[in-house]
């Protein structure tokens, strides 16, 4: 049930100065951070990272040029974050993926409020600050891609009892 999952703070989040802003999100509610670096995302990386047969199945060839547009030669952050069922979880905390739709109280809630018309029209990706996987076969793929096994590391928190009792 311990579970982790992979979360960067994309470019739009890093020119916004919210690297700090977002991780306290997941560490005030009891999660971990087992991996953390700041990166210029070379293309070979997001296009590794965004699966194109699944991006273009469900959000069509454009989103897909959209994302390797805005995501190409920028910086971002790359974490992963551990804890109880903390893939559906951490998606729980970043919230809709169209930030106009993202309810208060979450990352995409709080900070953004783009949306898909907007942003198409404007030919860029919705800007939404963070992802986070969708399941745990992307999880694992995508810890994969932005880590190596040495850079994920095991620690106790010291009000770990307490979150995990
Ligand atoms: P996520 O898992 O919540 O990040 O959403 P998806 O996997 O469906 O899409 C990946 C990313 O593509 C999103 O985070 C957005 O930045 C972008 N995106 C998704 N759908 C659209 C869309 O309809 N228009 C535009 N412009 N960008 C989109
Ligand atoms: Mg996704």
């Amino acid at each position: 049930m311990i579970e982790r999952t992979l979360v960067l703070v994309k470019p739009d989040g890093v020119a916004r100065g919210l690297i700090g802003e977002i991780i306290s999100r997941f560490e005030q509610r009891g999660l971990k951070i087992a991996g953390l670096k700041i990166v210029r995302a070379p293309e070979e990386l997001i296009a590794k990272h965004y699966d194109h047969d699944d991006i273009v199945k469900r959000k069509g060839e454009f989103v897909w040029k959209k994302l390797m547009k805005g995501l190409t030669n920028q910086i971002v952050v790359a974490m992963v974050v551990e804890g109880i069922e903390a893939i559906s979880f951490v998606r729980k905390i970043c919230g809709d993926t169209e930030p106009r739709a993202a309810p208060p109280g979450t990352i995409r809630g709080d900070f953004a409020h783009h949306g898909y018309a907007y942003a198409d029209a404007k030919n860029i990706p919705v800007n939404n600050l963070v992802h986070a996987s969708s399941d745990a076969k992307d999880a694992e793929r995508e810890i994969k891609i932005w880590f190596k096994k040495d850079e994920i590391l095991s620690y106790k928190r010291a009000d770990e009892a307490w979150h995990y009792g």
